[in-house]
């Protein structure tokens, strides 16, 4: 049996992508904002309901920068430790101070109720993660940061295309990053993109990523590199004529999923919000060893040796990183703990078989009868 791993890219047909990229051959404009970026950026405005959308290299300089661009020396960010590296990265990486705020029970978000504990005066903003696309207390942490004066970003890497009472989720906040990472719903190989709606700001992020030129004799600002290059471009419109036929294909799986494991003891599914349209990025489950019999590890160390790759996204929790040399302490996140060391996160894309949804239930279901030797 081939390896099923947690993900597979999404792709267009090679011909289609071949048609895409002759443009690029006539015009010899490999990248700095060529056509195929400008058409991309227009077309992912309208696709992600935005005002604006700065595209990147990846999802990771686009949060950094996009921090950045804020303006924010040396205040302290209320963030999540529950998400991947970048989102704690792209705070140290800009000599901000991370303060660790603890998640919700049921959707893994930041717990919008124990913000304002931690809002000191050198608070100076809010970053949460939409985390496998489940969205987050907006309306409370918009409260807290119009109270104190905090701006909010939000790491949107799991929320491509999804809707929040209407509205694209990349309006939520002052700014809103996604990623385009080959892993992701949506891909442009690599890449990412900030939305925003002040012209001030976009001006100061679009320097950021092109060295901080502002005309062809003055660089006025300390920038890096963080381009999107036409053959990125070139594929995120490829991918993008097809992301909701994916994410179609992605509810089925899901939809498999939830029909094969609701019930099963000792195994909470991933909440429904109703408010949201979701894009079906991820499929956690939380195992909970007393009642389903066995741990997250055996469970995935099981699957692993039936070739199946599930992945235990988030951990370990960022706070608990060798980088940030104890600096942090694990305790003031107790859900957040807890919910790392049981979750685990089982394949999803937009071609997984069902007959292999079912295979992964059926392995699972048997564990928690027994039937299998751990
Ligand atoms: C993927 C991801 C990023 C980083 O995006 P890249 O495009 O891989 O740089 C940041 N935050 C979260 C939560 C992610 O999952």
């Amino acid at each position: 049996m081939d390896k099923i791993l947690v993900t597979r890219a999404s792709m267009p047909p090679m011909e289609e992508y071949i048609e895409e990229i002759k443009d690029i051959w006539d015009s010899h404009w490999l990248t700095n904002m060529g056509c195929k970026h400008e058409e991309l950026t227009s077309q992912l405005k309208e696709y992600l309901k935005v005002d604006y959308i700065s595209l990147f290299s990846n999802g990771h300089m686009a949060l950094e920068l996009g921090l950045q661009a804020l303006n924010l020396s040396g205040g302290e960010v209320i963030t999540t430790p529950f998400t991947f590296a970048s989102t704690t990265h792209a705070i140290v990486r800009n000599k901000l101070k991370p303060v660790f705020c603890d998640i919700r029970e049921d959707d893994y978000t930041l717990d919008a109720n124990k913000i304002e504990e931690l809002v000191t005066d050198r608070t100076v903003a809010i970053l949460p993660v939409h985390v496998y696309g489940n969205i987050c207390q907006v309306e409370e942490i918009d409260r807290i940061a119009k109270k104190y004066g905090l701006k909010v970003v939000y790491d949107a890497a799991h929320a491509f295309g999804e809707t929040y009472k209407g509205r694209g989720v990349g309006t939520l906040g002052d700014v809103s990053m996604f990623s385009f990472h080959a892993t992701k719903v949506y891909n442009t190989i690599e890449g990412g993109g900030i939305c925003y709606s002040d012209e001030d700001y976009g001006k100061k992020l679009f320097r950021l990523k092109n060295f901080g030129i502002r005309d062809e004799e003055s660089v006025d600002g300390v920038g890096a590199n963080a381009k999107m290059n036409e053959f990125s471009a070139a594929m995120g419109i490829c991918n993008l004529r097809h992301v909701n036929e994916e994410i179609d294909h992605r509810k089925k799986v899901v939809e498999r999923y939830r029909h094969n494991l609701s019930g099963v003891e000792g195994i909470r599914l991933n909440v429904i919000q109703s408010e949201v349209v979701s894009n079906y990025a991820y499929f956690p489950v939380f195992i909970d060893e007393q009642k389903f019999g066995a741990t997250r590890n055996e469970v995935s160390e099981y699957l692993k040796r039936r070739n199946i790759f599930p992945r235990k996204y988030f951990y370990p929790l960022t706070n608990t990183f060798e980088c940030y040399n104890g600096k942090f302490d694990v305790n003031t996140t107790p859900v957040a703990l807890r919910v790392s060391k049981r979750i685990l996160t089982l394949p999803l894309y937009a071609d997984l078989d069902l007959n292999m949804v079912d295979q992964i239930c059926d392995i699972i279901t048997h564990i928690r009868k027994g039937e299998h030797n751990l």
